[in-house]
């Protein structure tokens, strides 16, 4: 763990304060199953980020997790390596992860992996940036270096944020884990703001008020922390302050080598300790070295159970089953049984919305963008933000012996769009020519090595989109699904079946989101199986009456 202060900001609350980290960490583990249970089967649909982490858990309870997965291990952790080469590679999915994610570090941790501080604009890891907006190029290392319009603007969103949302006192009752706290601040902004959108909190706040559009348009296109914004405007506030509130854009950190070794990693795992299982069980091994295919339909089996067939008609009974995918496979990948969930559920599921988001990466014969322009003493290129059709750039340095990887673009919503129909190479020639517009006479495709690799996650069946960006009014959905781990009131057909992924997450487009309801689901079958949690190290389900997230009232 890069940053294990004991009083840092990290991913605890606002919505459920619950410290899944002291969970995970704590020598009494996170509970058991009764004897007779042992070796119960349990079907996980999906081998993300979520799957893997709650069939990880689950073997470590003694349970059998069975993987299903359609596409690919890993999911969106996904480290696509250019051909020919060892460890150089494309993020296609999560790059970034904030310390503040102290679940998704848990694993990063146990297994032991490598990370470094993720090239943000203006920070030292990107060493210098471009900032390209309506045909101006500045060049900055740090904020510091910026015309003072870019530092009223960051003093303007500091300024909204506590004029709207106490930020210093909520960031600081979250710092100190003060459960009470958060949730007397918390709950009545999310009565306030679930209705509205990032954009009308920037321009109903006084501190912009006061400023130029000039001032909320470069905040859209540069924003805070990681880079341009506006493609959030119409996503409900309640969403964006969870970021700026749990840290989630700072302090990022890439994993070396790829974060789909962390996917890789735990289903390879031995865990130290585990529950009937010999010692040296893994995912792996308890699936036979690989997972079942996609699934097809999910039913209940008529025994209390659950059927599940997968792609090739193969059909299995399952005492409980865990769901990780997109929640709207669940109507178009997948043939789920209606009654599986209440109807209220169901529109949950289906309202829930996605965003797009498109990535262009090349690799380069070396990190050449760190030569020295002669006239000007400048880096030859940065990591660039701009309102152009890539509108984030950025740069990987492997080591000067090394090929280097650019990712030319990484955009969302409309400008995601733009290049969706299109193969890679346009793809790259659309953002060659933008990037000529900003570094006029330096040849990047001269130093261009391999072929392209890009990905557009909507044109994907498997995902249809990247992950959710809730807009206003989607608070209640959000809840039914987070909570739906919570079956002590549901009817006994609705039980057993448990959901988890970041699109269920209060942080969706975060991998933290993705541990964090696994974790959930995990006790969710712990005690639908009869199981619960160590004296000392009570679980999410067993703090949920006291801690839940807010209900509004229909
Ligand atoms: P997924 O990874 O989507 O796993 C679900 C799995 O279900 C998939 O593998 C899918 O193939 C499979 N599936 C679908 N249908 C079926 C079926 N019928 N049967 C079986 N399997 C099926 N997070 C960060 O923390 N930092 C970042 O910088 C970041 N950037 C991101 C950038 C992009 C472009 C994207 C797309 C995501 C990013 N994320 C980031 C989010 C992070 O990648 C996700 O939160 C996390 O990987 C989600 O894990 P999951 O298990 O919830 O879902």
């Amino acid at each position: 763990m890069p940053n294990d202060e004991s009083d840092a900001i990290s991913a605890f609350g606002p919505d459920f304060p619950f410290a899944y980290d002291d969970w995970l960490a704590h020598p009494a583990g996170l509970g058991a199953v009764p004897a007779e249970k042992h070796g119960a089967r349990v079907a996980i649909i999906g081998a993300g980020a979520a799957g893997l982490v709650a069939g990880y858990e689950l073997m470590r309870l003694g349970l059998r997790p069975v993987l299903y997965e359609s596409a690919r291990l890993g999911g969106r952790l996904r480290s696509q390596r250019f051909e020919g080469t060892e460890g150089i590679v494309a993020e296609l999915g999560g790059m970034r992860f904030p310390v503040s994610s102290r679940g998704f570090y848990h694993y990063v941790d146990l297994l032991g992996l490598e990370t470094r501080p993720f090239p943000n604009p203006l920070t030292p890891a990107a060493g210098s940036t471009v900032i390209d907006l309506e045909g101006e190029t500045l060049y900055a290392r740090t904020l510091d270096d910026l015309p003072p319009l870019y530092r009223e603007v960051a003093a303007a969103y500091h300024q909204a944020l506590e004029d709207g949302a106490q930020f210093s006192a909520l960031q600081a009752a979250m710092r100190a884990r003060d459960a009470q706290r958060i949730k007397a601040i918390w709950d009545p902004i999310v009565q306030a703001w679930d209705e509205r959108t990032f954009y009308d909190f920037v321009v109903s706040s006084q501190a912009f008020r006061k400023l130029s559009f000039r001032h909320r348009e470069v905040f859209g296109q540069v924003g805070f922390g990681t880079g341009g914004w506006d493609s959030d405007f119409p996503n409900s506030m309640l969403e964006i302050l969870r970021v700026n509130l749990g840290g989630f854009d700072d302090e990022q950190r890439y994993v070396v080598g790829g974060v789909e070794q962390v996917a890789q990693g735990i289903w390879r795992q031995a865990p130290e300790k585990l529950t009937y299982w010999p010692a040296g069980t893994t995912l792996a091994g308890l699936n036979a070295g690989a997972t079942r295919g996609r699934a097809q339909a999910i039913a209940h089996n008529g025994k209390g159970g659950f059927a599940v067939m997968d792609q090739w008609g193969n059909r299995d009974d399952y005492e409980a089953v865990v769901v990780t995918c997109q929640s709207h496979l669940l109507t178009t990948s997948i043939d789920a049984e209606e009654s599986l969930f209440d109807q209220k559920l169901w529109m949950a599921l289906d309202r829930t919305r996605y965003m797009q988001a498109a990535k262009t990466f090349v690799m380069v014969d070396r990190p050449f963008w760190k030569d020295k322009d002669p006239d000007t003493g400048r880096d030859r290129m940065s990591m660039t933000l701009t309102d152009r059709i890539t509108r984030g750039t950025y740069l990987f340095d492997n080591g000067d012996d090394r090929p280097g990887v650019i990712c030319l673009s990484y955009s969302w919503m409309t400008d995601a769009l733009k290049v969706l129909p299109l193969p890679a190479e346009r793809r790259v020639e659309l953002a060659l020519s933008a990037l000529s517009k900003i570094y006029p006479g330096l040849d990047i495709a001269g130093h261009i090595i391999g072929s392209p690799i890009c990905v557009s996650w909507e044109a994907d069946e498997n995902f249809l989109g990247a992950f959710k960006g809730a807009l206003p009014g989607h608070y209640r959905y959000n809840h039914r699904m987070y909570g739906h781990f919570m079956q002590a009131d549901l009817p006994e057909s609705q039980r057993g079946i448990f959901m988890a992924g970041d699109g269920v997450s209060w942080t969706p487009a975060w991998v933290e989101g993705a541990v964090q309801t696994a974790l959930n689901a995990v006790w969710g079958v712990m005690t639908h199986l009869g199981g619960r949690s160590p004296d000392g190290n009570p679980g999410p389900g067993d703090l949920y009456p006291a801690l839940k997230p807010v209900d509004l009232v229909d």
